[in-house]
């Protein structure tokens, strides 16, 4: 987008990870938070970045692991599994005053946490309906605008939910995650089960759909969902004792991660994609 003028105000609509960006993009580069103006329909549960990152970082992301299910392990209630992640650095929030109803598994610094609570605007009147020439009609009221604001879009959902489907069918297969946000690591495993095992109903016991999250009940949902699959590639190693590496699904990258969901190919030699969320997959 080419803004050849300074627009009165900057309208971020959208409280993700596009909008988390824009904002903090405007910011660094010499916006003033008074000039912003941020249109949030639900505030969001965000990842701590600190405890998110491989390479170096791999130690703090595997103590995060341990906060987490430490946390999970003590909780008695959905409410308080966030409470306690949250004590534990592993949730963070931009509005400390605002409890979020969503959770999509976007990532977050504490310092672009530091610069976003500086944005006071902040409009929570449900999602926008409309955008006239000098009003912006919400869910749950209007508020005024301008030609001179500039609205910056930040509401496309990223990633749908799609109902699941076996991944493993007669004529193909449905790509989807298996484990949370590791898009390499679960179109590998889908081949490597391909692959390596001759059953569908045993490739589909050992590569379990797991649909996108969106609020804080799908976190646990889709932990659930990668440690059962977990749990069976654990007892598929040790019955198969001194049997080929090659054989075993156990692997780098097979600890409790963080978020995903799905597509499609077919067995044989041509395969092809399809599926529901094949395409926001294969641009992830
Ligand atoms: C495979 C995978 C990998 C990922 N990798 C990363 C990563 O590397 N780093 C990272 O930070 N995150 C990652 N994520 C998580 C990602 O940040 C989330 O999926 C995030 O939700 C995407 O943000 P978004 O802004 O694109 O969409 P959304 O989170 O869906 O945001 C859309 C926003 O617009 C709002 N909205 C919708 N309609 C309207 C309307 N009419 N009016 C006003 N508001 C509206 C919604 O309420 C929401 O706030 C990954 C996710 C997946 C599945």
């Amino acid at each position: 987008v080419d803004v050849a003028d300074k627009p009165e105000r900057y309208v971020i609509i959208g409280a993700g990870k596009t909008a988390l960006d824009a904002c903090v993009w405007l910011l660094r580069n010499g916006v003033d938070p008074g000039d912003i103006q941020w249109i949030k329909p639900r505030e969001a549960w965000l990842q701590n970045r600190t405890y998110t990152q491989p390479g170096e970082l791999v130690g703090t992301l595997l103590e995060g692991i341990s906060l987490q299910m430490e946390a999970a392990a003590q909780a008695t209630s959905m409410d308080d599994l966030i409470d306690r992640m949250e004590a534990a650095a592993q949730m963070r929030r931009v509005d400390p005053d605002v409890r979020p109803a969503m959770y999509k598994g976007a990532t977050i610094g504490d310092w672009e946490l530091d610069i976003l609570r500086r944005i006071e605007d902040v409009v929570r009147l449900g999602h926008v309906l409309s955008i006239e020439r000098h009003r912006i009609v919400l869910a749950e009221g209007s508020i005024a605008t301008s030609p001179r604001h500039l609205h910056v879009h930040c509401a496309a959902n990223a990633f749908p939910r799609t109902p699941s489907l076996p991944i493993f069918a007669a004529d193909r297969i449905t790509l989807q995650a298996v484990r949370i946000g590791l898009v390499p690591f679960n179109a590998a495993l889908v081949a490597f089960v391909e692959a390596h095992r001759d059953d569908d109903a045993e490739k589909n016991r050992l590569c379990p759909p797991n649909p996108f999250g969106d609020t804080p009940l799908d976190w646990v949902r889709g932990m659930l969902i990668q440690m059962g699959a977990d749990r069976i590639w654990s007892r598929k190693q040790t019955s198969r004792h001194g049997s080929n590496a090659r054989d075993s699904i156990r692997c780098a990258g097979c600890v409790p991660m963080p978020m995903t969901n799905g597509c499609s190919v077919r067995h044989g030699g041509s395969r092809r994609m399809s599926g529901p969320a094949s395409s926001a997959w294969l641009r992830s």
